[in-house]
C-alpha cells in the first residue's frame, strides 16, 4: 500500500466527508510548488483559494511569523499588545479607512459585518428595532454560518440548515433595476463580492459595481464588499473595486491577510460605522492576536511596494489571453482578471482536474462545469506558460 493509500484511508474513515479533494496528499510546499508523499512535484495553480497570493512560505512572511513566535503569540484581546494598534492603523491605511475589527476566519468577518450593519442600521440610520434588512447576491459565496448559509442560492451549501436567519434579500447578481427594487428605507446593507470566486469567477456587467455604490448612497446603506478572495492583489489592484473606481463603506478581508501562514480576517471601515461598538458587544479570542498581527503587518507592507498587484496584472493578461485560445469545442467561456480565471466547460470539469493533476498541475473546479485558476502571484511567465500547456493537454487527453 503507498503512503498516500495509507493516508487517505485515515481522512476517509476519520475525517467528516465535507470535502472531495484530489487524491494527493500533500507534505512539503515552497514557492509556486508542493511535493507530495510520495516525493512528486506539483504546481499550485489553486493557491488554497487566493490564501497563499504571496506564494508557499514567503520567506518574508516565514521570517516575520518565526520573529513573532521567539515573542509572544496570544494575549486575548483583555490586553493590548505592540503588534495590534500597528496591525490595525496600518491595514486602514492600505485600504483609506479609519478603524479595523480584526477576527480570524473569512466567515467571521462577514458576520461581524452582518452585525456591524444591523447595529448602525438601529443606532446611526434610525431603522426601527428588528426591521432592518440587507441585501445579498444570488451566487454568493459569503462563507459557511447558518446566518450566511441562510442566503446562500446554492442548494448544496444551503438545504437542511434551518430555521434560517431571516432578514435577507436576495437579487440577480449585476441587475442594477432588481437591486433598486429591493432596497427601501430598512435597508441597512448591501453585500456584495466584486467578483463572485465561487460562483464560477463571475465578473459582473461594467457599471454595476458603482451602481451599487450610487444606491447604498441614495438610500443611506452600507456598501460592504466581501473582498477575501477578490482582494489583496489577486486581480492586479490591492482591492478589485478599484478597476471600477468604488469605494465601499465597509471592505471583508481574509484569507491571504494571513499570508498563508494564519487565518486573519478583518472588517475595515470608517469611525462612523465601526465606532457603533462598545465593550462586550462583539469579540473573539483569537481575533488580532500578536502572531496574526505580526503576519498580517508583514502582508501590508508586501502589498504597499505594489509588485505583487504589477505581477498579477501583466502576467493575468498573458494569462487570458493564452486562455482565449483554448478551442471553444471544450471551453464555454473565460472568465476573470489579473491571475484569477474561471474557465467554464462544456463538460464536467473534475476529470479534467483530475488529469492536470497526473500532468504535474493542482487546480480545482467549482460549480460542476468551471476549472478555477489562481496561482500564487509570484508565478513567471516560464512557469505560468507551462501550467496552460498542462491544461491545453488535459483538455485534450
Ligand atoms: C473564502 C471566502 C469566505 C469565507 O472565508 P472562510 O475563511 O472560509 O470562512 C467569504 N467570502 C468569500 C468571497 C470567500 O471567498
Amino acid at each position: 500500500m503507498t503512503t498516500t493509500n495509507r493516508l487517505r484511508a485515515l481522512s476517509d474513515a476519520h475525517s467528516a466527508h465535507n470535502y472531495h479533494p484530489l487524491p494527493v496528499v500533500i507534505a512539503h510546499a515552497e514557492g509556486l510548488w508542493v511535493t507530495d508523499v510520495e516525493g512528486r512535484r506539483y504546481l499550485d495553480m489553486l493557491a488554497a483559494y487566493s490564501a497563499i497570493n504571496f506564494g508557499h512560505r514567503n520567506p518574508r512572511l516565514i521570517a516575520a511569523a518565526q520573529r513573532q513566535l521567539e515573542r509572544v503569540t496570544l494575549v486575548s484581546r483583555a490586553f493590548d499588545h505592540d503588534q495590534f494598534g500597528p496591525f490595525c492603523a496600518e491595514l486602514a491605511r492600505l485600504a483609506g479607512k479609519d478603524m479595523v475589527l480584526p477576527m480570524n476566519s473569512g466567515a467571521e468577518a462577514v458576520e461581524t459585518a452582518l452585525k456591524t450593519a444591523r447595529k448602525w442600521g438601529y443606532e446611526v440610520k434610525g431603522v426601527p428595532a428588528d426591521q432592518a434588512n440587507i441585501v445579498a447576491f444570488e451566487g454568493n459565496f459569503h462563507g459557511r454560518t447558518t446566518t450566511i448559509v441562510s442566503f446562500s442560492t446554492d442548494p448544496v451549501a444551503h438545504y437542511s440548515y434551518g430555521p434560517y436567519t431571516p432578514g435577507f434579500r436576495v437579487v440577480p447578481y449585476g441587475d442594477v433595476a432588481a437591486l433598486r427594487r429591493a432596497v427601501d428605507a430598512f435597508t441597512v446593507g448591501v453585500l456584495v463580492e466584486p467578483i463572485q470566486g465561487e460562483a464560477g469567477v463571475i465578473v459582473p456587467p461594467r457599471g454595476f459595481l458603482a451602481a451599487v455604490r450610487e444606491l447604498c448612497t441614495e438610500a443611506n446603506a452600507l456598501m460592504i464588499a466581501d473582498e477575501i478572495q477578490s482582494g489583496l492583489g489577486r486581480t492586479g489592484t490591492t482591492f478589485a473595486l478599484e478597476h471600477e473606481k468604488v469605494i465601499p463603506d465597509v471592505y471583508l478581508l481574509g484569507k491571504a491577510l494571513g499570508g498563508g501562514i494564519v487565518p486573519l480576517s478583518a472588517v475595515v471601515a470608517d469611525q462612523d460605522v465601526l465606532g457603533v461598538f462598545r465593550p462586550g458587544q462583539h469579540g473573539s479570542t483569537f481575533g488580532g492576536n500578536p502572531l496574526a498581527c505580526a503576519v498580517g503587518r508583514e502582508v501590508i507592507a508586501i502589498l504597499e511596494t505594489g509588485e505583487f498587484q504589477d505581477r498579477s496584472r501583466t502576467l493575468g493578461e498573458h494569462l487570458h489571453k493564452r486562455l482565449g485560445d483554448l478551442p471553444p469545442r471544450t471551453v464555454k467561456q473565460v472568465r476573470g482578471r489579473g491571475l484569477w480565471a474561471g474557465v467554464e466547460l462544456h463538460a464536467k470539469a473534475r476529470p479534467v482536474s483530475e488529469r492536470l493533476m497526473e500532468l504535474g498541475v493542482l487546480a480545482k473546479e467549482t460549480q460542476d462545469n468551471t476549472l478555477r485558476l489562481a496561482p500564487p502571484l509570484m508565478i513567471g511567465q516560464d512557469e505560468l506558460d507551462w501550467a496552460l500547456d498542462q491544461l491545453e493537454r488535459a483538455l485534450t487527453g
